[in-house]
């Protein structure tokens, strides 16, 4: 399981982060909401070991394991997969070969034989069927010229290859339309089992609707002032975060 204790960060000696506490259990899929500006992006990049992020105080651990000490790669090997909200373009590089290295990374770090490239055809055309999409993504440049949605059915892509035990997603501010929202939650939903959790994190109750979560957090002024079960999801949505932390 994912334990966050008493978590303070701070941006160019601003602090962002006042002390989250929060656990996602194996199995459970958990979501943070809050308005613009309470932290939630850089919670994520806190747990992806994003730079520019000073961790002051607190602990962040995974199946017992320091999270924090962790490189990224040795995150990844850990079977977590931290999402980007702003995936990169990168022109000359084909999307098949960077899928690779990144599923091999995480094959050396666990050190577990790495896949060649006929291996990996196969198991990427598999996995590209079960997500109902089409091969031609692998030909292209990583997400030159990907539309919005493409570039959501890569990151999809990438999670699913790389099958992780937990998924960290922010989907905040990146104005996913209904379409991105089902791929993803598609991507999501078809991990979803005993030994994978999830921690979805949104400004919006929309993706929840696809995305039902065991618990909901809200996130304000860099705290977690609530958790409940999913209708308070629903709640907010109806009522603002005006009142999130009144009960
Ligand atoms: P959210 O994702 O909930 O909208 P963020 O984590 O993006 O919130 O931002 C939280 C706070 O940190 C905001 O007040 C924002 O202005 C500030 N912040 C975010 N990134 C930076 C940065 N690189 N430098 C300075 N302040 C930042
Ligand atoms: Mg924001
Ligand atoms: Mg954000």
């Amino acid at each position: 399981m994912l334990r966050i204790e008493g978590l303070t960060a701070e941006i160019e000696g601003k602090q962002i982060l006042k002390g989250i506490d929060l656990e996602v259990p194996k199995g459970e899929i958990h979501a943070i909401m809050g308005p613009n500006g309470s932290g939630k992006s850089t919670l994520s990049y806190v747990l992806s070991g994003r730079e520019g992020y000073d961790i002051t105080g607190g602990s962040v651990t995974w199946n017992g394991q320091d999270l924090l000490a962790m490189e990224p790669e040795e995150r990844a090997a850990a079977g977590l997969f931290l999402a980007f909200q702003y995936p990169v373009e990168l022109p000359g590089v084909g999307n098949a070969n960077f899928l690779r290295t990144a599923l091999n990374a995480q094959r050396r770090a666990r050190g577990e034989k790495e896949v060649d490239a006929m291996a990996f055809l196969k198991l990427a055309r598999e996995k590209l069927k079960q997500l109902q999409m089409s091969d031609e993504m692998l030909k292209r440049n990583v997400n030159v010229g990907f539309s919005g949605g493409e570039k959501k059915r890569n990151e999809v892509l990438q999670m699913a290859l790389m099958n992780p035990s937990m998924a960290i997603l922010d989907e905040t501010d990146s104005g996913l339309d209904i379409d991105a929202l089902r791929i993803v939650s598609e991507g999501v939903n078809a991990l979803r089992g005993p030994d994978f959790s999830a921690l979805v994190i949104t400004h919006y109750q929309r993706l929840l609707n696809y995305i039902v979560p065991d618990r909901v957090h809200v996130l304000m002024g860099g705290r977690i002032v609530r958790s409940g079960g999913k209708e308070l999801a629903e709640e907010l949505e109806a009522q603002g975060y005006g009142q999130a932390s009144a009960a």
